[in-house]
């Protein structure tokens, strides 16, 4: 995550970032805005590095640029899992947790269409490729695509987001 920090337009410093870890088996992320971001157990423990690395760009994508929408209050159960969020983002010890209630915005289609392929540019500043955008949206469309909550519940999903992004340079 720390790469991708120092390759937005408007980078943030690791000290300026928090993350929350939701306790929910579904796999999620969000940007809550003014640098902070929430991830669910489910997404770190089913996700591989690239996977990861794919959805932390896409909701860096939303914070970068700009996104503002709808707040969308979620249940509570938020609790805080910084030693394995360590284990797998590289220098999270270096993240503050937070805790609280759990508010997700809700994007429209446009703004995911955006953070898609910013979220690729993200990836290929920082010496990755645009595939780990592809490859993580398909994972998610097979992973999550049916089940009704997470992430497609957050973030509006049409199948065309994946040839979106494979026709854009
Ligand atoms: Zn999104």
């Amino acid at each position: 995550m720390v790469p991708l920090l120092r390759v937005m337009d408007h980078p943030r410093q690791p000290s300026q970032v928090k993350v929350g870890v939701l306790d929910d088996s579904h796999i999620n992320a969000a940007s809550a805005g003014n640098g902070e971001f929430y991830v669910t157990r489910g997404l770190l423990e089913k996700a591989n590095d690239e996977h990861l690395s794919g959805v932390l760009a896409h909701e860096l994508s939303h914070d970068d640029l700009g996104h503002v929408a709808k707040a969308q209050r979620l249940g509570a159960g938020l609790s805080i899992g910084m030693v394995i969020l360590d284990q797998i983002i590289p220098g999270a010890g270096s993240l503050a947790p937070i805790a609280g209630q759990l508010i997700i915005n809700k994007y429209t289609q446009r703004e995911e269409y955006q953070a898609d392929a910013h979220g690729a540019e993200l990836l290929q500043r920082a010496g990755s490729s645009k595939q780990v955008m592809i490859d993580t949206l398909t994972w998610l469309t097979q992973t999550e695509g049916t089940s009704g909550g997470g992430f497609f519940a957050t973030h509006p999903a049409t199948g065309d987001r994946i040839q979106a992004l494979q026709r854009a340079k």
